[in-house]
């Protein structure tokens, strides 16, 4: 009997998570007004460095995601002067559920399922409600020098991604955000997932460029700026990376 309840409750959010979807996925092909992406801090490691960041964190530390995705998608004469607007949730110390490591399709269905049920639990955001949402966990770089990977559910609208707590970090920070925020709304990555090499032509920034190495910058889904053919390096800010056509068209921001 539970067995069965449960079964229907499921069933009943993955019912409601695939409308919602949907919703934001036909606002987002658009591009017809601004898409607003909630921000979700949360205290990742229960760290006191991470408590001082999270307290001083605002608003306008996100603020280079906005005025990058605006300058991209103007190369794509996408009209909207905003395509994206930043809104900040207040920090929470409440963790979300771990992506499964590895682990089977029917491990990271589930996966995905408490993390919709999760993210619809804990959204206590002002303003508008969010068309993405994006829970950032941020570490102490000195206790944690490397972080497992985030992820953000393709075409699913949710985000979760592993940050330091670490003003000098932040702007790869945004990096990371921007990639995973790019999966939400249905680019794919364009790197080998072993090696971690940008795949050629798609995750290069400049393939075009001669000699083709070293390049200089990174294409976002792409992950890295390739310096040679075994070596990348990782972008320290959006600065040194830009959309590509392979993602400008997944993202709906040109047409094939
Ligand atoms: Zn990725």
């Amino acid at each position: 009997m539970f067995r069965n309840l449960r079964v229907l409750l499921l069933l009943f959010i993955l019912a409601t998570v695939a409308v919602n979807a949907w919703r934001a996925r036909a606002t987002v092909s658009g591009w017809q007004r601004s898409l607003i992406v909630g921000i979700y801090p949360i205290n990742g490691d229960g760290s006191p460095v991470s408590d001082a960041y999270l307290t001083r964190l605002e608003r306008d530390r996100f603020k280079p995601i906005e005025t990058y995705l605006a300058a991209q998608a103007r190369t794509y004469g996408v009209a909207e002067l905003r395509p994206v607007m930043i809104s900040l949730a207040r920090p929470r110390s409440t963790r979300p559920p771990q992506p499964p490591a590895g682990g089977s399709a029917m491990d990271a269905i589930l996966w995905s399922l408490q993390m919709r049920y999760w993210a619809w639990r804990n959204d206590d955001i002002a303003g508008p409600n969010p068309d993405i949402r994006i829970f950032v966990l941020f570490h102490d770089p000195q206790a944690y020098p490397s972080l497992s990977h985030s992820v953000g559910l393709e075409k699913g609208m949710i985000g979760l991604v592993n940050a330091f707590a670490s003003r000098g970090e932040d702007g790869g920070n945004m990096v990371i955000i921007a990639h995973e925020l790019m999966h939400t709304l249905g680019a794919t990555d364009k790197y080998d997932p072993t090696t971690l090499q940008p795949r050629f032509p798609g995750g290069y920034a400049d393939p075009h460029q001669e000699p083709l190495l070293p390049q200089h910058r990174a294409e976002i889904m792409g992950g890295r700026i390739p310096v040679s053919h075994s070596e990348a390096a990782i972008p320290r800010s959006l600065d040194k990376t830009l959309v590509g056509p392979a993602t400008a068209t997944e993202i709906g921001w040109k047409h094939r």
